[in-house]
């Protein structure tokens, strides 16, 4: 199942799920979907596919991408958040701010809590997930690199591109998967999932040990090598085979 949130003048938000390509209105709720009856969804604006209480990405999760940022792999998952008003839908412009002159993309796998998990261990932690997404943890390098810190650098508003859908792990095997990341169809980014340092159990279970997530949270698992400036008048698009493409113009 492919779990996706519309925004539309008439209806407001419209949320839905793909079945073997057909659209039905999402019963239920977004953590617990069901599929309702048969809806047209041709002229409804993508919306974020999720409705988290918070976004916590990991940093430095390949160790291609750790070189490439001169850093050191981490011995433990090094984490960091990004606020809730950066979340921006597949088709909506990324903004540069004019407080950077270095913009980059980072093609990132996130994922979806679909059950409250709190001290969880790693054999049951991938019980608490709903889903897959695409995700650019977009972030202004030139900031980072002077702040040493990640509140500003990747907090600005649409920031955290996420979508088009969250696709069910029933459907979708992120160990046999692979993220790019292109600027303008240029292949920037391609990284397998089997080369993150610390995997999803991992993750879940040493996030959950700080803070408890909660139905809908949405984490992103880090970026591989590649990451590169975006500019004003670049298209931004990261793809999931088996999820889809997350595409974001990128406007001044
Ligand atoms: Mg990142």
């Amino acid at each position: 199942m492919k779990i996706y949130r519309f925004k539309s003048a008439q209806q407001g938000v419209v949320r839905a799920v793909e079945v073997n390509g057909a659209f039905f209105r999402l019963e239920g709720s977004l953590t617990a979907p069901k599929a309702g009856e048969p809806i047209d969804v041709s002229g409804l604006e993508l919306d974020v596919p999720v409705e988290p209480t918070k976004i916590i990405c990991v940093g430095l999760n390949y160790k291609a991408h750790a070189a490439e940022q001169g850093k050191q792999v981490p011995e433990e998952p090094l984490i960091f958040m990004k606020p809730l008003s950066a979340l921006n839908p597949s088709g909506s412009p990324i903004r540069l701010p004019a407080q950077s002159q270095l913009i980059h993309h980072e093609a990132e796998l996130a994922f979806v809590i679909g059950k409250r998990a709190e001290h969880v261990m790693e054999a049951d932690a991938m019980d608490h997930v709903l889903g897959f997404t695409c995700a650019n943890d977009v972030s202004a390098r030139d900031i980072q690199r002077r702040e040493k810190r990640y509140t500003r650098a990747k907090g600005f508003n649409t920031f955290c591109c996420v979508g088009p859908c969250v696709v069910t792990p029933d459907e979708f095997d992120y160990t046999q998967a692979s993220v790019q990341g292109r600027v303008n169809d240029e292949l920037r980014q391609d990284g397998p999932f089997s080369d993150f340092i610390f995997d999803l159990p991992r993750v879940i279970s040493f996030i959950s040990d700080i803070m408890t997530l909660e139905p809908g949270d949405l984490i992103l698992t880090g970026t591989p090598s590649g990451v590169g400036p975006i500019e004003d008048g670049d298209t931004v698009t990261v793809t999931i085979d088996g999820i889809g493409t997350l595409t974001n113009p990128v406007t001044r």
